[in-house]
C-alpha cells in the first residue's frame, strides 16, 4: 500500500463542541500523521469555492453559512492508503447511517452538521491540500 496524504477539516460544529483535539487524536490513534494543522475560519468566497461542486445543491446556501460560521480546524494526514482510511474512519456523510466507532457516529449532529471533511479522492486531496496549506508548511512526501 502506498503513503498517502489527504485533506480534513474538523468543521465549525464540531470545533463549537470543544471535540478539534479529540478527533485529531482519533486519527493519531488510528495510525495518521499530522503532517500539519491550523485553526482558521473560512471567508464565504473560500467555503463557496471549496463547495463549489454542490452550488446546484439546494443545500449550498446552508452549507456555506454553516462552513463559514465559527473556527475550523484543517489538517493534512499522512499514512498508507489514507484517503480511503480517513473516509472510512469518518462515516457516513449522514451520521445516522454511520457506523459505530466513526467520527460521524460519534460527533456528527445532522447531514449538514456533519463534524468532518475528508477528500473523497487522491487528485482531490492533492487539490484541497495546495489550497489550504502553503509548499512551506507542509514537509515533502
Ligand atoms: P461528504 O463527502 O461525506 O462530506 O459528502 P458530500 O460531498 O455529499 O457533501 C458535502 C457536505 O455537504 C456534507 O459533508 C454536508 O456537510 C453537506 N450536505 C450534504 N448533503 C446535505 C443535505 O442534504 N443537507 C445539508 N444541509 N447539508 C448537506
Amino acid at each position: 500500500m502506498a503513503l498517502e496524504r489527504t485533506f480534513c477539516i474538523v468543521k465549525p460544529d464540531a470545533v463549537e463542541a470543544n471535540k478539534a483535539g479529540h478527533i485529531l487524536a482519533h486519527l493519531e490513534a488510528k495510525g495518521f500523521t499530522l503532517v500539519a494543522f491550523k485553526k482558521t475560519t473560512l471567508s464565504r468566497a473560500t467555503a463557496e469555492g471549496f463547495y463549489a461542486v454542490h452550488k446546484e445543491r439546494p443545500f449550498f446556501g446552508e452549507l456555506v453559512e454553516f462552513m463559514t460560521r465559527g473556527p475550523v480546524v484543517i489538517a493534512v494526514l499522512e499514512k498508507d492508503n489514507a484517503v480511503a482510511d480517513y473516509r472510512a474512519a469518518m462515516g457516513a456523510t449522514n451520521p445516522a447511517n454511520a457506523e459505530e466507532g466513526t467520527l460521524r457516529k460519534l460527533y456528527a449532529k445532522s447531514i449538514g452538521e456533519n463534524a468532518v471533511h475528508g477528500s473523497d479522492s487522491l487528485d482531490n486531496a492533492r487539490i484541497e491540500i495546495a489550497w489550504f496549506f502553503a509548499g512551506s508548511e507542509v514537509t515533502a512526501l
